[in-house]
């Protein structure tokens, strides 16, 4: 039943692409005409019948979920018994929790169509506060095991071979056994979880549904409201430096306006924390969050120091930019403009054709699941009014992964789609070869088959270019992703660790405060590559993950640099070292939660512990750059 909880993270996963900073990639997005939904071809919009029929059905199911919560809390007192009644509280829990994949997604990617529709957001809400009476329901089940001696357990598991299955899960219960409080502790804690998402909620009704867009006229006449769309259009296509600037201003002002209510909210997310990580008996909230993954903080802390002190390649990159781009002063906005106009576009259609062609050396089968994804109605592929912006894949278990993206013919767009394929196929994969209760993956690994999607989809069109401006925006799009998924990441894990630990210190957390460690690290960061402006000091208040997701961001990080090293292992070497290394990737994405992932990872040829793994990114970087700086003098 604890694994339930799993699945609102999931719903997260991808949000990524939205919240990462400007001074990650965006290529020039023309975005089509926007149309009503009921105006967009079927074969474009993914088909939810596939989980419930209609309605009527999701209510029986969910009816169903919420009998069988009722029967799962009239287990409590029965443990003790025996090998058969503990049996028969995991098979009811994995009942409950492949019923709820399908009963929260359903909801949830009906809302995602239209968000405006109230009627479809309060279903979902409704799936939330069963959640919580799940989770109430369940809160016996811990304590009541771990009341029973680990040898007994282990005794029942050697006798009843189907009970041997949950060996995993039941014996890390037992690992964490130190961290676990008695029912009425636990009870405690799990009546905190219907408010602990209130700080994220009130940060997305302030940032979101409650913003006034501001207005602001262009060099070229036009008024332009400032989305979060429109800006990133901005620093993405506009030549005119001061254009880009008045956006940054004028975006960056909104969060000013309300800084210190943002301050607030913040400051809940970093006190809900800590009070979680001291209730448990852990010595920092760091360790909280790592502990779950038996992750050492240390991990995070070399990540942190290692990116730090390889920040050279990175200046690099944006001296050169502002070299080319002929720029007197340049700034945080400057960051995103392709160094070259290149006038094409990607349509959707092409993409089926490239994306599983460059899956080939993983194999027949891996790209015939592809093929199954791409049509079989799995994914909602274009923009429509009130659809929820960005991408991701939703693992909605018993049926198949979906796919949500806001397609615009870029070449952003395209590998935001192979980014998803990643995740879709890990998936896939895991559901197949795992019992229920290891099919999820965990966030640590998640973005690792994502990435090295993107790492194979970059080298087909590298090799399969003529032109050396398609080059050029490939190799800036190469670069701009390990700016952005891993620099800017790190940045922000080291800016979440610091305003964490003002709290673990017992030092007061204020809007100043929060701008001053969110600037000190930009200049860590970017040093004389970069001119400042005071208006980057709120930038930190605008990034979702750090009210939704607290130390979630560092571990792109991580799956960046395992999959640069695994992207290294399927590409070079003999044909039996890459044959071995394509058998090992395989077998990880087939391994789902089955086991911690840094072991899943060290078998599959990581060690995130070893400062190396960090500095083969930084080494790629490096690379990456001297080749954009080569192409960049041939075009001369
Ligand atoms: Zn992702």
């Amino acid at each position: 039943m604890k694994r339930s909880s799993v699945v609102g993270r999931n719903a997260e996963r991808c949000a990524m692409l939205v919240g990462m900073d400007q001074l990650s990639t965006a290529e020039a997005p023309a975005a089509p005409a926007l149309r009503e939904r009921h105006q967009i071809p079927d074969r474009f919009k993914w088909d939810l019948a596939h989980i419930f029929p209609d309605w009527p059905d999701w209510q029986r199911a969910y009816d169903q979920l919420e009998t069988q919560i009722g029967a799962y809390a009239a287990l409590q007192g029965t443990l003790a018994k025996g090998a058969a009644q503990l049996l028969a509280a995991m098979k009811l829990s994995d009942d409950i929790g492949q019923l709820t994949y399908k009963v929260w997604y359903f909801a949830s990617l009906k809302h995602d169509e239209d968000q405006r529709d109230n009627q479809i957001n309060a279903r979902r809400q409704q799936v939330q506060i069963l959640f919580a009476k799940a989770s109430q329901a369940s809160a016996w089940f811990n304590p009541e095991l771990l009341d029973i001696p680990l040898p007994t357990i282990q005794q029942w598991m050697a006798d009843t071979p189907e009970l041997a299955v949950y060996r995993f899960a039941l014996e890390d219960l037992y690992r964490q056994q130190e961290h676990v409080l008695d029912e009425k502790g636990e009870h405690l804690l799990s009546l905190s979880s219907r408010f602990s998402s209130a700080p994220y909620d009130a940060y997305a009704a302030l940032s979101t549904a409650d913003v006034k867009h501001p207005s602001i006229t262009l060099s070229t006449g036009p008024a332009v409201t400032l989305t979060y769309g429109q800006y990133r259009a901005i620093l993405a296509t506009n030549r005119n430096q001061s254009d880009r600037a008045t956006a940054f201003a004028a975006y960056h002002e909104v969060f000013a306006a309300n800084v210190n209510t943002y301050a607030s909210l913040y400051n809940a997310v970093l006190q809900r924390d800590w009070f979680h990580a001291q209730s448990r008996g852990y010595r920092s909230t760091l360790e909280a969050a790592l502990h779950g993954n038996n992750i050492p903080t240390t991990v995070v802390e070399n990540l942190i120091e290692s990116t730090k002190a390889g920040t050279e390649p990175l200046r690099r990159y944006h001296r050169l930019r502002k070299r080319v781009l002929g720029l007197e002063t340049y700034h945080n906005y400057d960051g995103a403009i392709p160094i070259v106009d290149l006038e094409r576009k990607y349509p959707y259609d092409d993409v089926l054709e490239w994306l599983p062609a460059s899956v080939t050396a993983l194999g027949r089968e891996y790209q015939h699941h592809m093929r199954e994804a791409l049509e079989g109605r799995w994914i909602d592929v274009y923009e429509n009014p009130g659809k929820r912006s960005g991408a991701y894949s939703a693992p909605v278990y018993g049926v198949h992964p979906y796919m949500l993206l806001n397609h615009n013919d870029t070449l952003d767009a395209v590998f935001t789609l192979a980014h998803e394929m990643g995740h879709s196929m890990h998936t896939m994969l895991s559901n197949a070869h795992q019992p229920f209760v290891y099919s999820a993956y965990t966030i640590f690994v998640a973005e690792v088959p994502s990435t090295l999607s993107e790492a194979l989809f970059l080298d087909y069109m590298l090799a399969r270019t003529t032109d050396e401006r398609e080059r050029i925006v490939l190799l800036q799009h190469a670069i701009d992703g390990i700016a952005g998924t891993f620099y800017t990441q790190v940045m922000f894990a080291d800016y979440e660790l610091q305003a964490h630990r003002l709290v673990e210190d017992g030092r007061p957390v204020t809007a100043e405060g929060l701008g001053e460690i969110y600037f000190n690290l930009l200049q860590a960061y970017y040093g004389d590559a970069l001119d400042y402006d005071e208006l980057s000091r709120v930038t930190w208040a605008r990034i979702p993950h750090f009210y939704s997701t607290p130390y979630y961001v560092y571990q792109y990080a991580t799956c960046f640099a395992s999959s640069a090293q695994l992207m290294h292992h399927l590409t070079s070497g003999s044909e039996a070292d890459r044959a071995a290394a394509i058998d090992r990737y395989l077998t990880l994405l087939k391994s789902g939660g089955s086991d911690h992932p840094m072991t899943l990872l060290q078998r599959a040829g990581v060690d995130l512990s070893k400062p190396e793994t960090v500095r083969a990114v930084v080494d790629q970087l490096d690379r990456l750059v001297t080749q954009l700086e080569r192409e960049i003098n041939a075009l001369a």
